[in-house]
């Protein structure tokens, strides 16, 4: 008979390189378990988010790594209001997530992001100027008489660009969710047959996907409910979820609105450009959820300038750098669309155009390094938890 035997790896300077991602300094916690007994989300055990501190405190990284706990915590700032020793277990929880979308992305590029400004800035320029060089290139002669922006950058070169660079982002992100995959799967015990094998594992992996994807992620139930109370804001347009809320449905309704234009001139129903009044469904959709976006971002800029809760007491460079490329994307699209049905067509409406495409580009490009990797990576985290659940 032949004994497994478990090895556990101690990175004695995680705790140090953790700091590096945000501002939380918890060498100082004592485990007193104040964070744990007020955090809306903590479970009946009362490890969360303790445990946390404690594997970046004896430097477990892959236990770390591994925590579907992680994702769950939405950032309330609760626990760091409540905590003796001004360790800011929240902040630290924010850090952590940095720390973990940079261990999962195998370039490097994220960790460069994130600890180098200098670098990151350096990496965030170049990439816009490499976009809107090349669109620049892309483009022709200004139409007259009319804004006709798929006439003077082709709507081929557009979307070609897109799809590249649709393929690129996936196949990282790919590459970061098996990372993260192996390791929750080998924290949590779970195993691939569990979900496959069997009527009633497909049913619970349906079950944890639809939590996880349409109960958590997209109708934000535990941030709508369970943090409710944690949030000061005075007004309802103020409160965290519906900000969250309004930026992630801003974006949802973009996306699906250039797939639904996409999609109208593939099947060649309406080519892509044709001039439309702006109550024309697929552009008031684009224009609503355009709206919605930059309003949900301005607030969050705000809210992070005044400090107006506890999440937002901190900014790391990262925080302004997402929402400073989401409002100027959200901004300069609605300005193209403007310069649209403002009467004589102004000719700046083109350049608008190709900086919103560029940096829109440019987003994209980032999604699997920046903050916005959490709508990756807090989905794959919320099916684990709900696995866990069904178990119990
Ligand atoms: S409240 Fe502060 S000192 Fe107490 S366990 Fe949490 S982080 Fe540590
Ligand atoms: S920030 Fe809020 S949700 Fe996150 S661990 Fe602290 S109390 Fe819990």
């Amino acid at each position: 008979m032949s004994a497994v035997i478990e090895v556990t790896t101690v990175d004695p300077g995680l705790l140090a390189d953790i700091q590096r991602f945000g501002a939380a300094d918890v060498s100082a916690c004592f485990s007193c378990g104040n964070c744990s007994a007020i955090c809306p989300l903590s479970n009946n055990d009362g490890t969360f988010p303790r445990r946390m501190i404690r594997y970046g405190q004896v430097g477990l990284r892959d236990e770390l790594l591994g925590s579907k706990e992680l994702w769950a915590c939405y950032h309330c700032g609760l626990c760091s209001e409540s905590c003796p020793q001004r360790a800011d277990p929240g902040e630290y929880m924010a850090a952590a997530r940095r720390y973990a979308i940079a261990s999962y992305d195998r370039t490097g590029l994220a960790r460069a992001l994130y600890v180098h400004p200098a670098v990151g800035s350096g990496v965030l320029v170049a990439l816009a100027a490499a976009f809107a060089t090349f669109f620049t290139l892309m483009s022709g002669a200004e139409p007259r008489h009319s804004l006709r922006l798929f006439s003077f950058l082709p709507d081929s070169v557009v979307h070609w660009t897109g799809i590249a660079v649709m393929i690129a982002v996936v196949l990282v992100a790919l590459a970061g969710v098996s990372t993260m995959v192996h390791g929750l799967a080998r924290h949590e015990g779970v195993h691939g047959r569990d979900l496959v094998v069997g009527a009633a594992s497909w049913r619970r992996a349906w079950r944890g996907a639809w939590s996880a994807v349409a109960v958590e992620s997209l109708g934000q139930k535990r941030f709508r409910d369970d943090c409710a109370d944690a949030d000061p804001a005075e007004h309802w347009y103020e409160k965290r979820w519906i900000v969250h809320a309004t930026v992630m449905w801003g974006f949802i309704g973009l996306l699906v609105a250039t797939m639904l234009d996409y999609g109208l001139s593939l099947t060649g129903v309406r080519a892509t450009g044709t001039p439309e009044p702006v109550w024309y469904p697929v552009r008031l959709l684009g224009t609503v959820a355009g709206l919605a976006m930059v309003a949900g971002v301005t607030t969050m800029i705000v809210s992070r300038l005044r400090r107006s809760n506890q999440a937002s007491t901190f900014s790391h460079q990262s925080d302004w750098v997402f929402l400073t490329l989401l409002w100027v994307v959200g901004v300069s699209g609605l300005l193209t669309e403007l310069a649209l049905y403002l009467p004589g067509a102004p000719s700046w409406g083109y350049w608008m155009f190709v900086a919103h495409v560029s940096l829109a580009m440019e987003l994209l490009v980032l999604v699997p390094f920046m903050k916005f990797a959490h709508v990756i990576y807090r989905p794959v985290a919320l099916f684990f938890q709900s696995l866990a659940n069904t178990k119990a």
